[in-house]
C-alpha cells in the first residue's frame, strides 16, 4: 500500500489548501500557512438563528481564498486536510454529545448540476468517515434563491422562506444530528435548515462550518 501511495503522490502530489505549494501527504498545510492558520485557529462559537454552531476559522485571508477555490475552482482535493481540522474542533466543542449521523446544507438541483459537486456534502462525508458517523441527505433545497451575501440584511430574512424541505421526517425524528456547511454569515441558511429539521422532532441539532463571517454581521448574532 505504501508503494501505491507513493506512486499516486508522484502523479497527484498533495498541495497546500491555502497557497497551492507542494506538501507531504501527511501534512494539512505547508509550514508557512500552517503557522499562520494555527495562530488564528480556534473553534469560534457562531449562532445559526439560535442553534448551536462552531466554526474552525474566521472567513479571512488565506482561509477565504481557500474556500473560494474549493467552491468555484474544483479544488475538492483539499477536503481531507480541511476535514481533519474540523474533526478536532467538533470533537472538542461537542465532546459531551453523541451524534447519530452527519448531514449537509443542500444546494438547489440546478446549481448542483452546474457546479458538479456540493462542497459541504463532500466535507460532511469525509468528516463522517473520521468521526465514525454515517452520512445522510436530510434536506432538499426546493427553491432557487438569490445568493445571501448579495442581499441586504432585511432581504436575507425572506429570501430563504420555503427554500428547504425535509426529505424523510421519520429518518430525522428522535435523532441527534450534526449539520455541516462551508461558511456561516448571517446564519439564515443554516438556521433555516435547522428550523425545517426541528419540525421533524429530532433530539438534537448542532452545526459546524469551516469559517464564520459573523464578525462582519454582528447584528445577526443571536446565540
Ligand atoms: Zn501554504
Amino acid at each position: 500500500m505504501e508503494f501505491v501511495r507513493k506512486l499516486t503522490a508522484l502523479f497527484y502530489p498533495e498541495r497546500c489548501p491555502y497557497c497551492s505549494a507542494l506538501i507531504e501527504a501527511t501534512q494539512i498545510a505547508c509550514a508557512r500557512c500552517y503557522d499562520e492558520i494555527r495562530s488564528k485557529h480556534f473553534p469560534i462559537p457562531a449562532g445559526a438563528r439560535g442553534f448551536r454552531c462552531i466554526s474552525t476559522f474566521a472567513y479571512d485571508g488565506r482561509v477565504r481564498r481557500m474556500i473560494l477555490r474549493l467552491k468555484y475552482h474544483d479544488r475538492t482535493q483539499y477536503i481531507p486536510q480541511i476535514a481533519e481540522l474540523l474533526r478536532k474542533d467538533i470533537q472538542s466543542a461537542y465532546s459531551g454529545e453523541e451524534f447519530d449521523f452527519i448531514t449537509a446544507v443542500p444546494m438547489y438541483k440546478g446549481d448542483l448540476k452546474k457546479r458538479g459537486y456540493n462542497q459541504s456534502t463532500l466535507l460532511a462525508k469525509e468528516l463522517g468517515k473520521r468521526l465514525g458517523l454515517p452520512y445522510f441527505d436530510t434536506i432538499d433545497k426546493i427553491k432557487k434563491t438569490k445568493k445571501q451575501h448579495h442581499l441586504k440584511y432585511q432581504e436575507r430574512k425572506t429570501n430563504l422562506n420555503g427554500a428547504f424541505k425535509v426529505i424523510d421526517k421519520d429518518a430525522v425524528k428522535g435523532k441527534r444530528i450534526l449539520i455541516i456547511d462551508d461558511i456561516i454569515t448571517s446564519g439564515y441558511t443554516l438556521g433555516n435548515c435547522c428550523r425545517v429539521l426541528s419540525r421533524a422532532k429530532p433530539e438534537l441539532i448542532c452545526c459546524a462550518t469551516i469559517a464564520s463571517a459573523q464578525n462582519k454581521y454582528p447584528e445577526s448574532t443571536v446565540i
